[in-house]
C-alpha cells in the first residue's frame, strides 16, 4: 500500500518510527541510513581492489572471484592491455557527440564484424539498451522496409533480457514485471523446447524470435541444438528475424567468441554488453547488412553510445580475446572445471545436475543455495545463484587450473558442510 506523501517528507520517519507498518515489514530497509534506493539486496561485503582472479575487501581479506561481476570482467580484474588503452584515451578525448564521426567506433565495429556473421553495429551502454535496440530494429525492419506492419516478438519462459519496460516485458520471468503494469504490447513467451507452443504463438503479426543460447539468469540451461533447428526453420518459413541475446554468453565465455557459433547459425541480430568492455559500461547491437536500411539517420540513437573512451575499452578487449585465444581457453578450462566438479560432486545426492557451456557452469542442487553463497564468502570464494537452487560459476577466461582446483575443493566442502 502506498504511504501518504506527507509522511515521506518527515525527517524522523524512516529510522525512528519503528512502530509503523512499513518498518515492521521491512526492518532492514527502514533502519538504513543509505541515500540509495534499496533496489539491490547487497551481500555484507565491500570490495575495494581487484587483480586477475582475485578481489580484496576493505578488511584486506582476499576472495577468489568465480562470478566476474556477472560475466563482465571476462579478462579478470584490471587487465593491463585494457587499462593502458583507457589511460591513453583519457588524456586524448572522452566524449564527442554521435553527430560527428568517431574513428574508435568504426574500428571497434570493424573488429566485431570481422569476427562475427554480422555486418553492422550500433553501440549503446548496457544489455537492456542493446536488446531494446534489437526490438526496435526488428519492428522497424518489418514496418518500414518490408511494409508488413509486424511487431510481435516471441521470447521464452525463464529468459532474461533486461529491466527497461520493453526488455522486462520480453523477459520470460514474471518476478521482474511485478508492479510495473501496464506493460508494452507486442511480446509473448512460450516454454523453451516446446515446438508446439512456439508454432502456435506465430501469427501474421510476428516479427522476431528472441533467445539466449544458454539461459543464464533462468538457471543455466543451454538450448538444445534440435530446438535451435526448429527455431531457424520457423524463422525461415515465416519470414521472422532471429535475435540472439549474447549479453551474458558473448565475448568468449562459452568457448566460442559468441555462443551461437556452437550451433552453426547466423542470427539476423545479436546483442552484447557484459564482457564487451571488460567492466567499462558499453553495449552493442549487431545485425546483417539487409537490416541497415531499417535504421536510417535519426531513427535511433544514444548520447553516450560509443564514446571514444568506451571504444578504447572495446577495442582492447576484443583484440586481447582474439590474440590470447580466450574462447579456446574458455572451452578447455570450462571442460576442466566441468570434469572436476563431476569428479568431486557427481555422486553427491545434494547435486542434481551440473551443466553449462565453457566457463559458464551451473550446479543444480536439491535445495535453495543462497546460504551456500554466503558460506562461500566466509571461505573466500565469490559465486552467485541462477534461480533459487542453482550455483552459477563464471570465472574469468584466464582462470588457471590451480584456481579451478581451489574453487572446486571449496565448493565441495561447502556442500558437504551444508548437508551435514
Ligand atoms: C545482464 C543481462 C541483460 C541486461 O543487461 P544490463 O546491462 O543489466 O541491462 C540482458 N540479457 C542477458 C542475457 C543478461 O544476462
Amino acid at each position: 500500500m502506498s504511504k501518504e506523501p506527507n509522511t515521506l517528507v518527515s525527517e524522523e520517519m524512516p529510522s525512528t518510527n519503528g512502530s509503523s507498518a512499513q518498518a515492521e515489514k521491512e526492518p532492514a530497509q527502514a533502519q538504513t541510513n543509505s541515500s540509495l534506493f534499496p533496489n539491490y539486496a547487497r551481500y555484507p561485503l565491500t570490495l575495494v581492489k581487484g587483480q586477475g582472479s582475485w578481489l580484496w575487501d576493505d578488511q584486506g581479506k582476499r576472495y577468489l572471484d568465480f562470478m566476474s561481476g556477472i560475466a563482465v570482467t571476462n579478462l579478470g580484474h584490471a587487465p593491463q592491455a585494457v587499462a593502458e588503452r583507457l589511460k591513453q584515451q583519457i588524456d586524448e578525448l572522452w566524449h564527442v557527440s554521435n553527430l560527428f564521426h568517431i574513428p574508435g567506433q568504426e574500428r571497434a565495429a570493424a573488429l566485431l564484424t570481422a569476427n562475427s556473421s554480422a555486418d553492422a553495429v550500433f553501440f549503446c551502454n548496457s544489455g537492456a539498451e542493446a536488446n531494446e535496440a534489437a526490438i526496435k530494429l526488428a519492428r522497424r525492419y518489418h514496418q518500414k522496409v518490408k511494409q508488413t506492419g509486424r511487431y510481435e516478438i516471441i521470447t521464452f519462459t525463464q529468459s532474461f533480457h533486461g529491466r527497461t519496460l520493453a526488455t522486462l516485458t520480453a523477459t520470460g520471468q514474471d518476478k521482474v514485471k511485478e508492479g510495473f503494469l501496464p506493460l508494452p504490447a507486442g511480446f509473448k513467451s512460450v516454454p523453451l523446447h516446446d515446438q508446439v507452443a512456439l508454432e502456435a504463438a506465430i501469427n501474421e503479426n510476428t516479427a522476431a524470435i528472441m533467445l539466449e543460447m544458454v539461459q543464464a539468469e533462468g538457471g543455466m540451461y543451454p538450448v538444445d541444438p534440435a530446438f535451435v533447428d526448429v527455431i531457424t526453420k520457423l524463422c525461415h518459413e515465416h519470414g521472422l528475424l532471429l535475435i540472439i541475446d549474447e549479453v551474458q554468453t558473448g565475448m568468449g565465455r562459452t568457448g566460442k567468441l559468441f555462443a551461437f557459433e556452437h550451433y552453426g547459425i547466423e542470427p539476423d541480430i545479436f546483442t552484447l554488453a557484459k564482457g564487451l568492455g571488460s567492466g567499462f559500461s558499453v553495449g552493442a547491437m549487431l545485425g546483417k547488412a539487409y537490416l541497415r536500411e531499417a535504421f536510417t539517420a535519426g531513427s535511433h540513437g544514444s548520447t553516450f553510445g560509443g564514446t571514444p573512451l568506451a571504444m578504447a575499452a572495446v577495442q582492447a578487449t576484443i583484440e586481447t580475446i582474439i590474440d590470447d585465444k580466450l574462447p579456446e581457453r574458455a572451452a578447455e578450462m570450462g571442460d576442466y572445471l566441468f570434469h572436476s566438479l563431476q569428479k568431486q560432486l557427481g555422486d553427491n545426492p545434494f547435486v542434481k545436475d551440473i551443466r553449462g557451456k565453457g566457463l559458464m557452469v551451473g550446479i543444480e542442487c536439491a535445495e535453495p543455495v543462497a546460504e551456500l553463497v554466503l558460506a562461500g564468502q566466509k571461505k573466500g570464494i565469490l559465486f552467485i545463484t541462477a534461480g533459487p537452487n542453482v550455483i552459477r560459476l563464471l570465472p574469468n577466461l584466464y582462470v588457471t587450473k590451480e584456481e579451478i582446483d581451489q574453487a572446486v575443493t571449496w565448493i565441495a566442502e561447502l556442500i558437504r558442510e551444508h548437508v551435514a
